[in-house]
């Protein structure tokens, strides 16, 4: 008997019937003999129907712990429907909400982080044979205010809640039947791998691919919870993400991601003097606009050229945010590009392998896709590519790198 924590997506609660199934998926684990707690995401579209609700009624920026009071209420729905299908199926089970479990959080409405989980309630539960169905998203601070995670954080709630119970594994139950080595909307041969590191995890997920909370996947690995991304609807093992193991000969690349959604900015013949990139950068993340990557060139005549990107829905802020900064340091103007996109290669095999990047770049000029920026780690390479070229350089860095179906792992 394993203590299992299962997390459903808002695809797999998105309407009565589907809750019903979801009941009868838990019921065959119980069957089993298994523990199970579950963890439940709002129904699809629902916290998209709140927030468009929140934005509207407010003149400006909704208030922030209203916002979270709105949008936690997504999930109160949707552990009490499950709750009511299980029980209705012969399983004695408990809605259980975040400050009722004793999910603590700190207080950063709209992206709070966990810092603390209360096992005994659902300890309780699980003495009493009660199914515990935990209100994912959210959470609840020192002063007992509501807070949520960010928009995906249900899968986090889970991850958190499986290393607090130190759980055999926690299963993230969701539309996809795994993780694939490219998105298969994209890529006709793309392969549902069966297992991925918890680092190469983080990166995909960081870097475009939707299966997973990033944040979910980095506790994960810090507290080295086995992982499973699996179908909600059909039956099969998914991807188990997991912790590299040294004797096992690593592919090169194990995938490719993408994220579309970017744009690049660039401030031109800007003065080459100390402090500069803190005086383009600085009141762009004060305005709360995550920067990616950075690139500075080398300088001719005293003067350089620095470019960024950013989230293609900060685009027009960073823009006038910069505008009156460019204007104070004489820079010669600003240019940017909203219709671009980063794809990326992921592989921890990349760290002892070199000529990896080589690879990649032949590949793309041979598809003639220009390369606009470059960035790396030590497991991942991306570039930034015109978005009309996005698909194509997906395409072909998933066959140059041989992760199509059937073909050979070992490079
Ligand atoms: N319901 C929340 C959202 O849509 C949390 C989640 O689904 O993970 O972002
Ligand atoms: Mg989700």
């Amino acid at each position: 008997m394993s203590l299992i924590v299962q997390k459903y997506g808002g695809t797999s609660v998105g309407d009565l019937d589907r809750i019903k199934g979801v009941a009868l998926r838990i019921k065959r684990y119980k069957d089993k003999g298994h523990q199970v707690v579950v963890v439940v995401s709002a129904m699809s579209g629902e916290t998209n129907r709140l927030v468009t609700m929140g934005e509207e009624i407010s003149v400006g920026q909704p208030n922030a712990r209203e916002m979270d009071v709105l949008t936690a209420s997504g999930e109160q729905v949707s552990v009490a429907l499950l709750s009511m299908a299980l029980q209705d199926t012969g399983i004695a089970a408990k809605s259980m909400l975040a400050d009722q479990v004793g999910i603590k959080t700190n207080s950063s409405h709209g992206r709070a982080r966990i810092a603390e989980i209360e096992v005994e309630p659902i300890r309780k539960n699980l003495e009493a044979g009660i199914v515990s169905v935990v209100a994912g998203f959210q959470g609840v601070d020192s002063k007992g205010n509501i807070t949520t995670l960010g928009r995906g954080g249900s899968d986090t709630s889970a991850v958190a809640l499986a290393a607090a119970l130190e759980a055999d594994e926690c299963e993230i139950c969701t539309d996809v039947d795994g993780v694939y080595t490219a998105d298969p909307r994209l890529v006709d041969s793309a392969r549902r791998m069966e297992t991925v590191t918890f680092e190469e995890m983080l990166e995909l997920a960081s870097l475009g691919s939707k299966v997973l909370h990033p944040r979910s996947v980095e506790f994960a690995g810090r507290y080295q919870v086995p992982l499973r991304v699996l179908s909600t609807f059909e039956p099969g093992p998914g991807t188990l993400i997991t912790t590299e193991e040294s004797n096992m000969e690593q592919p090169l690349v194990s995938g490719i991601a993408h994220a579309r959604d970017e744009a690049k900015i660039t401030v031109s013949g800007v003065p080459d003097i100390p402090g500069i990139a803190s005086k383009i950068l600085g009141p762009v993340s004060d305005a709360d606009i995550e920067v990616d990557m950075i690139v500075q060139n080398t300088g001719v005549d005293g003067l350089t050229d620095f470019t960024f990107t950013v989230k293609r829905q900060d685009y027009a802020r960073a823009v006038a945010t910069l505008e009156p900064i460019c204007k104070a340091i004489k820079a010669a103007g600003i240019t940017g590009d909203n219709e671009i996109a980063k794809v990326s290669i992921v592989g921890v095999g990349m760290r002892s392998h070199a000529g990896v990047a080589t690879k990649m770049f032949d590949c793309l000029a041979h598809e003639n896709v220009n390369i606009q920026m470059i960035s790396t780690s030590e497991i991942k390479i991306s570039v930034v590519v015109a978005e009309k070229y996005m698909e194509l350089a997906v395409r072909a860095l998933h066959s140059e790198f041989g992760l199509q179906e059937g073909a050979s792992v070992a490079e």
